[in-house]
């Protein structure tokens, strides 16, 4: 099976002035891709050449492991984000929302403690809101490609906060990327999510 770079769901320029068109060329254009034609490589004539994306990140390890988890969890975070203009699914509504503030009080704590979370999250890695298993959310760091698909807590929304997703617009200031993610988070994505 032959892996594609998923199309990304705006224009390259769509999520400006938070995250520039030229993070996104990098970001999107060559890293994302990089991970497809590596994976592509790696797993010619190997017992994942005929698996699904999904099913090599939860069986293999080490490089097929982490090109593959890296395609997966950045496909995850662009839907996690949409352009400000459709300001429809900017705001968290209904049973999600209920969750958040059921948890953390209310969305400015919840957020509060996100960035937190991220920023301490050493070096390169990913903070998500997940479903753990009793329903309940939980906002966890993972590092490098490690992915929550590997475990039972189930994915609702991600932040990449590896530098490549920051570092041309905010050099080395990862809490004022925080602060542009929280412009652009697809709510409506996260609430598909949590339901499913
Ligand atoms: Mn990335």
């Amino acid at each position: 099976m032959i892996h594609t770079l998923p199309t990304l769901p705006y224009d390259l320029d769509s999520l400006e002035p938070y995250i520039s068109k030229e993070t996104l060329e990098f970001h999107y254009g060559k890293h994302h891709r990089t991970y497809v034609s590596n994976l592509n490589n790696l797993i010619l004539d190997t017992k994942f050449s005929d698996l699904s994306l999904e099913e090599i990140v939860k069986e293999s390890s080490g490089t097929i492991f982490n090109n593959a988890a890296q395609i997966w969890n950045h496909t995850f975070y662009w839907n996690s984000m949409s352009p400000e203009i459709n300001s429809k699914n900017h705001k968290p509504t209904g049973k999600l929302f209920e969750s958040i503030c059921a948890q953390w009080g209310d969305l400015d704590t919840f957020k509060a403690s996100f960035n937190a979370s991220a920023i301490s999250n050493f070096g390169s890695g990913w903070t998500w809101l997940v479903k753990k298993i009793d329903n309940s959310l939980d906002i966890i760091n993972t590092s490098n490609a490690e992915t929550p698909i590997t475990t039972s807590n189930k994915p609702i929304l991600t932040c990449d906060v590896w530098e490549h997703a920051y570092y041309i617009d905010y050099r080395n200031v990862r809490p004022k990327y925080l602060e542009s993610f929280w412009a652009l988070v697809n709510w409506e994505f996260a609430k598909q999510n949590f339901s499913s």
